[in-house]
């Protein structure tokens, strides 16, 4: 029982504690090439806020992870089965009323971590920060917390060599081996402004790849797996704690 994850702990404990800061780790359910698990997303972002969480915890400060959202934005893979989408304004009415909760019992900051690149969070914590002006919300990709470069040969941005090395070192029981897996070929898009990054439009991700991968997994280890973790870990921690022992009303200097 890890008193710090909010399922597993129970209201004998919870009573009693002076709760700072709450921690929502949001996932996706969506298929991963073909030897990562669909709940890839929920498994990382637990495993992330859990070993994060702990190291904030074992240093005196009282932070509780919450329950995973298990879905997440989907919109441009209707057409890959069971692929749940979420649309943003339904995940927007669920951050509400979590945020209604934590606000009405004075837990005041809110960290979400997003372990999923269809999510976007900002524009939503934007206007729920005008409802709960006493609260500090705060949202992080974890998956953007750390040069990638550093720690893989391939890029991607979707069971890649990253997410495969992941899982490697978090689940290897819930993969397929990697001789399973589709090489992630990705099509470029034709127009110029959105292969460039500044203009944007949907993809449509079954007519970008074919395996539903995108980035080529085959280099994946698990020693790998194992270091970007840490890294990632260490700067969660790092923000976790920041954020825990910060003045919500003096944050400017
Ligand atoms: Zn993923």
């Amino acid at each position: 029982m890890r008193p710090y994850i909010l399922a597993e702990t129970n209201w004998k404990s919870i009573k009693e504690r002076k709760i700072e800061l709450a921690v929502l780790p949001w996932g996706a359910t969506e298929a991963h090439n073909y030897h990562l698990p669909y709940g890839t997303d929920i498994l990382e972002s637990e495993f992330f806020a859990a070993e994060a969480a702990k190291r904030v915890y074992e240093q005196g400060m009282d932070i509780i992870v919450l329950p995973a959202v298990p879905f997440g934005v989907n919109t441009g893979q209707t057409d890959i089965t069971l692929d749940i989408n979420l649309n943003p304004s339904t995940q927007s009415a669920i951050l509400d009323d979590i945020l209604a909760t934590l606000n009405r019992q004075k837990i005041y900051k809110f960290i979400l971590l997003n372990s999923h690149g269809g999510n976007d969070f900002k524009p939503m914590l934007r206007e729920l920060g005008l409802k709960y002006p006493d609260m500090l919300l705060i949202s992080c990709d974890w998956f953007r917390s750390v040069d990638k470069k550093l720690y893989f040969e391939n890029d991607g941005d979707h069971a890649d060599e990253m997410e495969s090395s992941l899982m490697l070192y978090l689940a290897p029981k819930r993969m397929l081996p990697l001789s399973e897996a589709g090489e992630g070929k990705a099509k470029q898009v034709k127009i110029k402004g959105i292969r460039e990054g500044w203009a944007w439009t949907e993809r449509k991700w079954s007519q970008v790849t074919e395996d539903t991968g995108i980035g080529n997994p085959k280099k994946a280890r698990k020693e790998k797996g194992e270091k970007y973790f840490q890294a990632v870990v260490k700067k969660l921690a790092e923000l976790f704690t920041d954020i825990a022992q910060c003045d919500k009303d003096e944050l400017y200097q």
